[in-house]
């Protein structure tokens, strides 16, 4: 085979063969082919596309040229649930134990990610004591017992689309869709679960910000996995303002723990439950979503969930008694409100202008090597909908003290909200459910 072929190939818009695709990105990890012919290669990919079967095989090809994490000594269907990422995203926290307490088995491993905040790995981490790199034997032991661990994702899972990710970084073609569905089902694969729930955004905060183009990358990674063989489904979701109204690590934490003690933000509490609905139907736990939704919605009442994360903590050598106290998670050295300098009603707050404020104070890393302040981040105080008069708060922005940092995240919060005479109803938040035989819209609120 020749690199140059195939990418003339792909050029002149033909399909290539699994046996051309794993060429490719074995000779890219090797270092047989150059970074100028795979810029090229994913150049043409962008412009020319890959149909289901292509996709699927680059999938492979980037799950096997790394570990494949094998879970089957756990008991029963092991379920993971992964997003494309939005702002103030405090689900996994209590989406994870809530299904396990309801039966379900929940083996993750996530990501560190770059963003706005650190991912959920950072998020947990910011409980004292709790521990994220636990060994594979560690992971399976508490998983058996618990039902539910989460931990730090190896970079031994799919190297090839780590490498193959950097390029496309500077190669502008991050945003194609069969890329995107590839790179994010090769490691949901290698991680090893029998079923995955996929929460995919679409909105203004959002990485595929048009519904159309969540949609064709649900469809798309609800194929994959359905070729994989396994159970995979997707819930297309809103992303126009942040989740809840926590946005950091620690404070997400302490927001998870109220949520599953009775007391969470509705939209959050919505998802969650969406989700997990979904997540025990696919493991066979409940015979139909709304069958799985009351037992979830019985299981949150009786704090089942909340004593689910208490033991999943305990388990990774967490002190469990930040659910009684939530003050011995890590506290920001000032806590400033930030007033709101008009009156109305809150018509628009651009979720990612508030995630890049977070960015600003400290929540969240640009490059892997950046430390996170756990104890910083925004608490909202106001969402769309909402009245504020002049000189009341929008949040408050737990911070280092820092006043360079507040000054410029302040300013660009007060930007992301949009403040009007007419009241607005809060922006749609669930669009449809995509499975591989269906795509069912969801109803609008
Ligand atoms: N997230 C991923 O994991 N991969 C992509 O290509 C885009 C987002
Ligand atoms: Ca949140």
């Amino acid at each position: 085979m020749n690199t140059y072929e195939l990418i003339k190939k792909k050029r002149d818009g033909f399909e290539l063969s699994r046996a051309e695709i794993n060429f490719l990105v074995s000779g890219f990890v090797d270092g047989r082919i150059p970074d100028y012919q795979m810029a090229a290669m994913l150049m043409a990919l962008y412009f020319r596309g890959m149909n289901v079967r292509e996709c699927y095989d680059l999938t492979l090809a980037m799950l096997e040229s790394g570990d494949i994490v094998d879970l089957s000594r756990i008991d029963g269907f092991k379920v993971d649930k992964h997003s494309t990422g939005g702002v103030g995203d405090t689900t996994t926290l209590v989406l994870a134990p809530l299904v396990a307490a309801s039966g379900g088995v929940v083996a993750k491993m996530t990501g560190k990610e770059l963003g706005h905040t650190g991912g959920t790995v950072d998020k947990l981490a910011s409980i004292p004591g709790m521990e994220m790199e636990l060994s594979k034997e560690k992971f399976i032991q508490i998983v058996n017992r618990v039902h539910v661990s989460l931990i730090a994702q190896t970079s031994r899972l799919a190297p090839a689309d780590k490498l193959i990710y950097a390029l496309r970084n500077v190669t502008a073609t991050v945003d194609s869709i069969p890329l995107i569905a590839s790179s994010i089902m090769s490691k949901k694969l290698a991680a090893g679960a029998d079923g995955i729930v996929l929460d995919v955004k679409t909105g203004a905060g959002a990485f595929m910000q048009k519904y159309e183009d969540a949609l064709e990358l649900a469809k798309t990674m609800v194929k994959i996995g359905k070729c994989a063989g396994k159970k995979v489904v997707a819930l297309i979701t809103g992303m126009e303002q942040p989740l809840g109204y926590a946005i950091g690590n620690a404070i997400e934490v302490k927001e998870a723990i109220d949520t599953l003690d009775g007391k969470g933000p509705p939209d959050l509490v919505d998802l969650v439950l969406e989700l997990g609905s979904m997540m025990l139907v696919i493991s066979g736990i409940a015979s139909s979503g709304p069958t799985a939704r009351r037992m979830l919605e019985e299981n949150l009442a009786q704090k089942k969930g909340l004593k689910k994360l208490a033991e999943l903590i305990e388990a990774q050598g967490g002190n469990p008694e930040v659910i009684q106290n939530p003050e011995l998670l890590p506290q920001p050295d000032v806590k400033i409100e930030i007033c709101s300098e008009t009156s109305g009603f809150i018509g628009r707050i651009d979720a990612l202008e508030v995630g890049m404020a977070a960015r600003i104070l400290g929540a969240g890393r640009k490059t892997k090597a950046e430390s996170i302040d756990p104890s910083i981040g925004i608490l909202l105080k106001r969402k769309v909908g909402d009245r504020v008069e002049r000189g009341e708060p929008l949040a408050e922005f737990y911070s280092d003290g820092d006043k360079q940092k507040i000054a410029t995240a302040r300013s660009r919060f007060l930007s992301a909200y949009s403040i009007g005479d007419r009241q607005v109803d809060p922006p749609r938040f669930f669009y449809s459910r995509v499975t591989v035989d269906k795509i069912e819209e969801l109803s609008v609120s």
